[in-house]
């Protein structure tokens, strides 16, 4: 979902940007009037995460998938090594699209043997001393895992997917080296990737990677070494001031804490459902369940989609449901969610 008063005010502005006459859709990326769009984007996420002055910012085009690649032709330079921790499918994904390029990776931790229901123990002693950078998915979207702390990886540099919790809570983002978040799920419409980036790791890069995904030419660039996504930036930029105007991340979280509670606090008092994740581990962003039998499974989404709940159809590969509650998720839609969750657990008595 993306906020309402962010939607109606690029439709307030869709036919005539800031006296410009024309829409963000129609602009040259070099004008006067754009640049100062992809500017104040660049600032309002700044403050927003706090983001340090030694971290470029970068608002590239691929989705977080094309970072899978670029993040080791980005930093494997530094020694010709990297780790990787695999707690699902996203970062299963990272982690082979290294291997696929041919590199020298390892997946020092897993939790593949429990379906991913976890988010695995990560200690300093399991990272290679040698290892160019330690790369994590902060928050699982398809199982609805998240990390409660920052892995301690010591000078190795530490690399986190976040495309399903960027801000949705404050992070401290010097402990993070790089930090990468498609768009889609919680920032923007597709078409924009968020990149983080602490500068003196920008001397690694492979000659000879494609320009597109070299960190460094981008951030010298601006961001505009080509055309980048400028309506999803532009959104992006809304977002952003959206959350400052709600009292930034400090709030987002209480809102986002306070929703995941209620549907997880239903959840444990029942047992209908089942929550697979264990608790330490549990997702705000995304809530998984099921009820244990498959015809079930699948008629909830379809009855919810009836109700006025859509998109509750858990990722193929996992089946279940899932409860995305991103930032734009109001809580009453929550609530919503759980009163329809008893109706159904009432109507469809197990056997
Ligand atoms: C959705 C998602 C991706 C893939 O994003 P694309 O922008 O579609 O490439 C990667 N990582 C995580 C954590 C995701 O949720």
């Amino acid at each position: 979902m993306l906020p309402v008063p962010v939607l109606e005010r690029a439709a307030s502005e869709m036919l005539d940007y800031n006296g410009s006459g024309m829409s963000v859709m129609e602009m040259s990326h070099r004008s006067a009037v754009y640049e100062e769009i992809i500017q104040s984007a660049e600032k309002s996420i700044r403050k927003l995460m706090n983001i340090p002055d030694n971290y470029k910012v970068l608002f590239l085009q691929g989705g977080a998938s094309t970072q899978f690649a670029a993040v080791p032709l980005n930093l494997i330079g530094r020694t010709g090594k990297a780790d990787y921790v695999v707690s699902g499918q996203f970062s299963n994904k990272a982690f082979k699209e290294a291997q696929r390029l041919g590199f020298d990776v390892k997946c020092i931790a897993s939790s593949k043997d429990t379906n991913f229901d976890r988010i695995p123990v990560v200690t300093k002693d399991m990272i290679s001393p040698d290892a160019s950078y330690v790369h994590v998915c902060f928050n699982n979207t398809i199982y609805g895992t998240k990390y409660n702390y920052i892995p301690d990886t010591g000078d190795i540099p530490l690399v986190a997917d976040m495309s399903s919790c960027i801000i949705s809570e404050p992070v401290d983002v010097s402990k993070f080296a790089v930090i990468y978040a498609g768009a889609q799920k919680n920032m923007a419409p597709a078409g924009v990737t968020l990149v983080i980036v602490r500068d003196d790791l920008l001397e690694y890069g492979k000659p000879d990677m494609p320009s597109m995904l070299d960190w460094k030419l981008m951030a010298e660039n601006g961001s505009m070494y080509n055309t980048p996504p400028c309506y999803a930036i532009y959104i992006a930029g809304l977002v952003y001031e959206w959350i400052l105007g709600l009292g930034g991340l400090e709030k987002m979280k209480e809102m986002n804490e306070k929703k995941a509670k209620y549907l997880y606090d239903y959840l444990d008092s029942q047992n209908y459902y089942i929550a697979p994740v264990v608790k330490e581990s549990r997702s705000m962003m995304n809530v998984t369940f099921v009820t244990g039998v498959d015809e079930l499974d699948k008629k909830f989404p379809s009855e919810a989609a009836k109700a006025g709940l859509v998109n509750l159809k858990g990722h193929r590969s996992v089946g279940g449901m899932r409860a995305s509650i991103y930032n734009a998720m109001p809580y009453e839609g929550v609530v919503k969610l759980v009163e329809f969750m008893k109706e159904f657990a009432k109507n469809n008595p197990k056997n």
